[in-house]
């Protein structure tokens, strides 16, 4: 019975510990959200006069980014700046998260690959925001925590899948937008060939370890598509299986 009774304070405790947490991160997130927002006007020949849309926003407001990466404090979670997520590797800038979603234009009927999981930030933001999301990173621990991490959160739109994503996920496509959240030197074909026709491709194109162009690639028909530089950005190398 004592057992039983300590067990059950034990699990209380916890329990409001994380709901502290959760509450707590909720003005941090808030803020994070009145951040990007007033920064919409740096990129208003992008994004246009309105800014980012109320939909973006609302999913970026919804999800707790403390919870994807190691360190789990509020105030270093939800601070505009990209955070180490181990082996090497970051998760974006709140700001820029929020440009490449916007720029992915994606509905809630849509089907949307993103390349390079991470921590698994990115893909929770677009699960709120498509049917179904399909995400690949090359690293396994990356994948692995990711996959953990989304689970927990009940995403269960998402599909975490541990491979290389220069060549896509034809199995999972074709797609109405995809997001690649690492640097190829140039748009990977193959995720051109797997986007759909009137479907965008939002990645970072450039060498590494410099700054890159966030690009948009629209497939205007089977055979066309057109290019267009939004933002110089500075993102991870996207690394290729054999390397
Ligand atoms: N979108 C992530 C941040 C990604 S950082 C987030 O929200 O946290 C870029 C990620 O791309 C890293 O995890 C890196 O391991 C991964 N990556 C690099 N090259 C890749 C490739 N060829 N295929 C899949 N993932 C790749």
């Amino acid at each position: 019975m004592k057992t039983l009774l300590l067990l059950v304070l034990s699990m209380v405790a916890v329990t409001c510990e994380a709901n502290a947490q959760d509450a707590q991160c909720f003005s941090e997130r808030a803020a994070m959200v009145e951040t990007i927002r007033a920064h919409a006007r740096s990129y208003a020949g992008v994004l246009g006069p309105q800014g980012f849309s109320a939909r973006v926003l609302q999913a970026i407001g919804q999800t707790k980014r403390h919870l994807f990466i190691p360190e789990r404090s509020c105030s270093i979670a939800y601070a505009d700046r990209p955070l180490p997520i181990g082996l090497g590797q970051t998760i974006s800038q709140p700001l820029i998260v929020a440009l490449m979603t916007e720029l992915a234009a994606v509905a809630p009927d849509h089907v949307v690959l993103e390349v390079g999981t991470g921590s698994g930030y990115q893909a929770a933001i677009l699960a709120q925001l498509a049917r179904k999301v399909c995400t690949i990173e090359i690293v396994p621990q990356l994948a692995e925590a990711a996959a953990k991490a989304l689970r927990e959160l009940a995403y269960d739109n998402v599909s975490v899948r541990l491979g290389d994503g220069y060549e896509g996920w034809s199995e999972c496509g074709p797609f109405d937008a995809i997001v690649v959240t690492a640097a190829p030197e140039q748009p990977p074909p193959a995720l051109i060939e797997q986007l759909k026709v009137g479907g965008r491709l939002v990645m970072p194109v450039g060498p590494a370890y410099t700054t890159q162009h966030l690009t948009v690639v629209e497939k205007i028909s089977l055979d066309k598509t057109t290019t267009r530089g939004v933002a110089l950005v500075r993102f991870v190398p996207l690394t290729r299986s054999r390397n």
